[in-house]
């Protein structure tokens, strides 16, 4: 049935949930609903897309996992030295780690096939392939994750709360 889009009671994005724990909420009178897509739970309730908490609720900042589909999508599917954008993609060390690069957000680009083994065990100065973008560490858990949502095009109702992070 889908995943709901919780927001704080500011309208900033919190987190991603199940359609069942979201109509909780709304059951229970702690949220309240702002968008659905035309389906009904039943009679007079709609399936929420994306629900809205009356309480404002502090967080704080969430690691994300330095893993492969993490750095895919910080990086937008594109290879960091020619922009190739495609399926066959690689992780590429910019300090390479034979020379003593380690495994960081600001280590590790994505890069085509064809520009990892062109690049080799040189840094881009070396192999004069200068990176698209300096690579840092993604600011904010929860936007990364509900960006993966919306450019999936799963949940395009949720676009509009997350404007600002999709163009980066
Ligand atoms: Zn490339």
């Amino acid at each position: 049935m889908g995943k709901v889009l919780v927001l704080n009671a500011s309208f900033e994005p919190l987190n991603i949930t199940s359609w069942r724990r979201a109509v909780v909420l709304l059951i229970k009178g702690k949220a309240e609903q702002v968008e659905h897509n035309g389906k009904y739970i039943y009679s007079g309730f709609p399936l929420p897309t994306v629900i809205r908490l009356r309480h404002y609720v502090r967080v704080p900042y969430k690691e994300i996992s330095l893993t492969r589909k993490n750095i895919l999508h910080r990086d937008q599917q594109t290879c960091q030295y020619c922009s190739y954008r495609g399926e066959d993609l690689t992780l590429d060390h910019v300090i390479p780690r034979s020379r003593g690069g380690e495994d960081s957000w600001e280590n590790m680009v994505t890069a085509c096939v064809r520009c990892n083994v062109k690049k080799g065990s040189r840094t881009p100065k070396e192999a004069n392939m200068p990176l698209l973008t300096t690579p840092h560490r993604p600011h904010s858990s929860l936007y990364f994750e509900v960006t993966k949502h919306v450019k999936n095009g799963v949940n395009q109702e949720w676009r509009k709360y997350v404007i600002g992070d999709l163009s980066s």
